[in-house]
């Protein structure tokens, strides 16, 4: 068994709400959102790896503090792992000198605090003995992914953020033991429009997508825009009858 804690799942930040980050067992990150704003120092010296799914902002926003907080008080460094476009992004936009020191050459290139390693869809890290996490394939603005974590007694599958797409479903529709999919639906029903341009999910596209589904699953709706999240996920439940659909909460643990 494995744990994976909430720390945030919001589309948007405000009192208690923070930007998609989850806490896999101890020592890895997936995503680094806001909510590891609100670790520990302990916890957040525990966490050896970070899993990204993407570039923008509401996913990486705490990882130039997280590195800058815990960086001296570790002795092995933090490593990245994301796809070469999402490393090349984090080296030209953030660790530039410029937003936030280059903390790969901090103190020095042979012990940095920072260490970025690329994946590729398809590939498979073991996380310990008997976790593995499969980087499966995303449609987004920008070059994404989507994580199966499998512990052997359960898998637990997030898309990331993400929009309509074939190559995911039939991946997915392959996971024998599948337990639980946490899925982002960003914008209500009248906005699919703006879902649409910038490569989210409306409820409405939900159902389509999850009619590609044919394996059972706990559903758990993330991603929500602040200001429009009960609508969104009331939409979601009227648009997908034959699912129970969770909406994910900040906090929560799922075992799988
Ligand atoms: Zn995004
Ligand atoms: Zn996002």
């Amino acid at each position: 068994m494995a744990t994976l804690t909430v720390l945030g799942c919001s589309g948007g930040i405000g009192a208690g709400l923070r930007t998609t980050s989850f806490l896999l067992q101890q020592g890895s990150l997936i995503d680094a959102g806001t909510g590891v704003g609100d670790l520990t120092l302990a916890q957040m010296i525990a966490i050896d790896r970070v899993f990204l799914t993407h570039s923008h902002l509401d996913h990486i926003a705490m990882l130039p503090l997280l590195v800058d907080s815990v960086g001296a008080l570790r002795k092995t460094p933090l490593t990245v792992f994301a796809l070469p476009e999402t490393c090349r992004a984090l080296r030209q936009h953030v660790f530039n000198w410029e937003i936030w020191p280059d903390f790969t050459q901090i103190p020095d290139l042979l012990n940095p605090f920072l260490r970025l390693q690329e994946f590729h869809p398809g590939d498979v890290l073991q996380i310990e003995p008997g976790l593995t996490l499969r980087v499966l394939p995303a449609e987004h603005t920008v070059p994404a992914v989507a994580f199966h974590l499998d512990s052997g007694a359960g898998s637990l599958v997030f898309s990331g953020d993400t929009t309509v797409q074939q190559q995911f479903w039939d991946l997915v529709n392959g996971i024998e033991n599948l337990r639980h999919l946490l899925i982002e639906t960003a914008f209500s029903v009248k906005e699919r429009r703006l879902a649409e341009i910038s490569k989210h999910l409306s409820p409405d596209m939900l159902a389509g997508e999850l009619a590609k589904l044919r394996i059972p699953a706990n559903i758990h709706i993330t991603h929500l825009k602040p200001g429009e999240s009960d609508l969104t996920m009331h939409q979601a439940i009227q648009h997908v009858p034959q699912h129970t659909l969770h909406m994910l909460q900040a906090g929560q643990q799922i075992h799988f």
